[in-house]
């Protein structure tokens, strides 16, 4: 079976939407990166770092989806990262009002012997060091690298980030992200930008209005499935990187055509993940959902036109 590594931040969260508030609840990037992952037949694992405050029934939860946690470090008597946001009233922007990084502050990720040779690296949000110190670690080059990052390691390690950038297939990035990173309002013209900057694939997620997919001169776009509740947009690019990653991972075609339907996989996961608050609807999600869920993506984006 392929493998895929995930590295990213496994979390405490307090989110606020105009539909709520919630105390600290599981987040973070590698776990909703898994538990879109998880929906794959690949070998997945997540390496990240928490404190003895994180509850076993968190971890348990992923290692009942089939991802495998021995890179994960517990830190005895430390805090685990904890991130707070507030959504505004579109739901398509938010507030981050808090974030302590804790023990990732002083995260030296340590991938496990046998996924130093894993095909497909999904290199979650974080610092672009401990990024990059993944890629040093990798035995055997990745088939591809994908990495999501944040305006947040823009404002504090900008050189970093353009560093690991350089050493990375695809990119994604959410629309506001891409324009900081880039000075460009266009989005075409800063996914070009972008591949200057060395991914030769670059997505940028747009929220409710869906996902652009770039590659030279070629654009796939895929919208967001247009739903009757979204009560939290929390993980909701995560949960698309992880559901892009573990597709590419399960068929072993990094091919553009192919991408396009990594797109569309990532996306219908991510419709999920935002119908209720923090993990709640990605921890119980089954299958037979989900294969609902692309058929009314296909139907949503299908059309026959005949051209003269
Ligand atoms: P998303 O909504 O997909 O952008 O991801 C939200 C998740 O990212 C939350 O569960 C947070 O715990 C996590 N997160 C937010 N800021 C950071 C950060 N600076 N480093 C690592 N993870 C973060």
């Amino acid at each position: 079976m392929s493998k895929l590594v995930i590295v990213g931040s496994l979390a405490f969260d307090a989110i606020e939407t105009p539909f709520g508030k919630t105390d600290k609840i599981l987040g973070g990037a590698a776990t909703f990166i898994g538990l879109a992952a998880s929906h794959f037949e690949i070998d997945a694992a997540a390496v990240s770092i928490v404190g003895s405050d994180f509850p076993q029934e968190y971890l348990d939860l992923l290692l009942n989806r089939g991802i495998d946690l021995k890179g994960v470090e517990i830190v005895k008597d430390g805090k685990t990262f904890f991130w707070s946001g507030r959504y505004h009233n579109d739901m398509n922007s938010r507030d981050t009002l808090v974030t302590e990084l804790n023990t990732l502050a002083d995260f030296n990720p340590i991938i496990p012997e046998n996924y130093r040779d894993a095909s497909i690296v999904m290199l979650g949000n974080l610092h672009p060091i401990v990024q990059s110190s993944v890629l040093d670690q990798m035995t055997k080059k990745p088939d591809l690298v994908i990495l999501d990052t944040m305006n947040f390691w823009m404002d504090s390690a900008l050189e970093d980030l353009h560093n690991v950038i350089k050493r990375v297939d695809v990119i994604t990035i959410n629309d506001e992200e891409a324009r900081q990173l880039t000075g460009e309002y266009s989005l075409v013209v800063a996914a070009r930008k972008i591949h200057e900057m060395g991914p030769k694939y670059v997505v940028i997620k747009k929220g409710e209005h869906g996902a652009l997919l770039f590659h030279d001169d070629n654009v796939f776009y895929a919208p967001a499935l247009p739903l009757e509740a979204v009560f939290d947009p929390t993980g909701a690019g995560d949960t698309f990187a992880g559901g892009f990653a573990g597709y590419l991972a399960k068929t072993g075609d990094i091919s553009f055509e192919n991408m396009k339907n990594a797109v569309i996989y990532g996306s219908t996961l991510a419709s999920f993940c935002v119908e209720k608050f923090g993990t709640e609807r990605m921890v119980n999600l089954t299958s037979n959902e989900v294969h609902k869920r692309l058929l009314q993506f296909k139907q949503l984006t299908q059309f026959e036109i005949e051209l003269t």
